[in-house]
């Protein structure tokens, strides 16, 4: 604004009568143009302040900007999340949806382990992990990641995922948007400052969420990540059955829900040698969910019974309404 040059003088001088007119057209064109284009300047700034503010460090004081009233969305638009120095460079955009499985043209599967660190469990998992040669995907809980960084970090450096699993596991969908974005914030702190990387991972406890949690995660950069393979190895039904029971879920791209804390996970650190070798046999290698994710991006990919890049919100409910009921 303000910066329009209009050489009025020499015009003047140069043109006739109907010049004149015809100068006069254009200048008070020119000033329309130049108002259009202040009021379209006025309005992208503001935007991208808002975008910016979003997309910035968060922290449990946030105010949500609410300058531009906005309708009630029925699908939630995928938003990726601004470079930031504290947050782990992002590979792939934020998903607005949560990420039951990747790639079903791709034999690949990823392993994760929820509830851990485990100063018991999940060094030996580890060791099975890194006897086969496999990388897996840890959602870690916050306040044992702060009880235990080293093992943190003994995931990270073996070339695992680190993800988000809350601070303190509670059910999500039970607590207000400051109390969810204070349990993503906290935990994603840190592992930060355990391995050095803010994950880009995040899985609700219990797979519990809706689009609250959903939005916060999106918000904080994080992609909400469930599962589409579980035995309840927490309940400890025997190894065979945790064996048996993968096995009759499992197909291209699926995640596999694992345990190495929360209680005793001694079946499935049982469990995981004859699984991975079973899977193998039969033609599947495994990645983590960073590269679940990436080999999304391959053709004819649908990922959701809608579309590939956005979950209806009600979808999403009755999902993960029938997900708890039958495999958590
Ligand atoms: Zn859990």
């Amino acid at each position: 604004m303000g910066t329009f040059n209009f050489p009025v003088p020499p015009i003047k001088r140069r043109f006739s009568t109907s010049g004149r007119i015809r100068t006069m057209v254009v200048l008070v064109l020119s000033a329309f143009l130049a108002i259009l284009g202040s009021i379209t300047f006025t309005t992208s700034a503001s935007w991208n302040k808002t975008s910016s503010h979003l997309n910035a460090h968060p922290s449990t004081s946030v105010t949500r900007h609410t300058a531009a009233p906005t309708p009630i969305p029925t699908q939630i638009p995928i938003r990726k999340p601004a470079p930031s120095s504290t947050k782990a460079p992002v590979h792939t955009p934020v998903l607005a949806y949560p990420l039951f499985y990747g790639n079903t043209h791709l034999p690949e599967v990823a392993l994760t382990f929820d509830d851990g660190p485990n100063p018991f469990y999940t060094p030996q998992v580890l060791t099975v992990l890194q006897q086969y040669g496999i990388k897996a995907t840890f959602f870690d809980v916050g306040y044992l990641v702060a009880d235990y960084p080293n093992i943190v970090r003994q995931e990270y450096h073996q070339g695992n995922l680190v993800g988000n699993h809350s601070w303190s596991h509670p059910e999500l969908t039970l607590l207000s948007a400051t109390a969810i974005l204070s349990q993503i914030t906290s935990t994603s702190n840190a592992i930060k400052a355990a391995i050095g990387v803010r994950p880009t991972f995040f899985r609700p406890p219990y797979g519990a969420m809706n689009h609250i949690v959903l939005a916060e995660a999106n918000y904080l950069g994080d992609t909400t990540v469930l599962w589409d393979a579980s035995a309840g190895d927490w309940k400890l039904p025997g190894v065979k059955v945790i064996v048996s029971t993968i096995l009759h879920y499992i197909h291209n791209g699926s995640i596999i829900l694992l345990h190495d804390g929360g209680g005793n996970r001694a079946q499935t650190v049982a469990a995981l040698p004859i699984l991975i070798t079973t899977l193998e046999n039969r033609g599947y290698t495994f990645v983590t969910i960073q590269q679940l994710v990436d080999d999304l991006a391959a053709p004819a990919v649908s990922n959701s019974p809608s579309s590939g890049t956005t979950f209806s919100t009600a979808t999403i409910s009755e999902t993960v309404a029938w997900r708890r009921e039958t495999l958590a």
